[in-house]
C-alpha cells in the first residue's frame, strides 16, 4: 500500500488544512528549522494509530492539537487523513475491493477521539489490523527516525524478533491469539 496523499488540519503547527501529494518515487521534504517537517512525520505516525504522545514528541496526546500562535487562536480539534493506493490489492481482504483506502483520525480537546476508514467510523483495532504485516503502522519499521537504526542493532534478540515477525507477516496472528486468550 502506497501513501498517495496526507491531509492535515489542526495538527501541531498545521493550523489550516494542508494536503500533501506523494508522487511515485522518492519524496523529500525540505525547509528551515522549525517549519514543520518532523510534524508531518508525526502526523503520519499518529494517523496510523500511535498511542504514545512521547513518540510524537509531546507530553500528552492533547499536545498534537494546534495550540495557538501570535496571530491564531488555539483549535479544538486535530484531524489527519491518509489516502493509500491499493492498486496492487495488498490491503487485507476486507478492503481489497477499494482502489483507495482513506484512514482518518480526529482528536478533540475534551479527549474524545474518532477513527475512520473510508469515512466510516471504526475502532483503533481496525486501523491497526489494516496495517499489520504490511510493514506500515505505528509500531512497524516503515518509519526509521534518528537513533532507530542504533536501537535495532543494539536491541535484545527477543525485541529484534518483533521486526522480523512483522516482515514475515505473522504479527496479525500473534495479536489475534493474544486477544483470544484474554477472552
Ligand atoms: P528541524 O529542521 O529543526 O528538525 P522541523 O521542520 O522538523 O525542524 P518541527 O519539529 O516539525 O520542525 O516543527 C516544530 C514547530 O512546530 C515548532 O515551532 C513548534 O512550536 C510547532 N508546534 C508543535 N506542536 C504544536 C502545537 N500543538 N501547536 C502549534 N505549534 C506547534
Ligand atoms: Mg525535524
Amino acid at each position: 500500500m502506497k501513501i498517495k496523499r496526507v491531509e492535515i488540519q489542526g495538527f501541531k503547527s498545521f493550523v489550516d488544512r494542508v494536503a500533501l501529494d506523494f508522487e511515485s518515487g522518492i519524496t523529500a521534504i525540505l525547509g528551515p528549522n522549525g517549519c514543520g517537517k518532523s510534524n508531518i512525520v508525526d502526523a503520519i505516525r499518529w494517523a496510523m494509530g500511535e498511542q504514545n504522545a512521547k513518540n510524537l514528541r509531546g507530553r500528552a496526546m492533547e499536545d498534537v492539537i494546534f495550540g495557538g500562535s501570535e496571530s491564531r487562536k488555539p483549535l479544538g480539534m486535530a484531524e489527519v487523513s491518509m489516502i493509500f493506493a491499493n492498486e496492487d490489492g495488498q490491503a487485507p481482504a476486507a478492503y481489497r475491493q477499494y482502489a483507495e483506502i482513506m484512514v482518518t483520525r480526529r482528536l478533540f480537546r475534551n479527549g474524545d477521539s474518532e477513527y475512520l476508514i473510508n469515512k466510516t467510523p471504526c475502532r483503533l483495532l481496525d486501523i491497526s489490523e489494516l496495517f499489520m504485516d504490511t510493514g506500515v503502522g505505528a509500531r512497524a519499521y516503515s518509519i526509521i527516525e534518528q537513533g532507530k537504526i542504533g536501537m535495532i542493532l543494539n536491541a535484545k534478540p527477543e525485541d529484534r524478533r518483533f521486526l522480523i515477525e512483522e516482515a514475515a507477516g505473522v504479527t496479525k496472528y500473534k495479536s489475534r491469539k493474544k486477544a483470544a486468550l484474554r477472552k
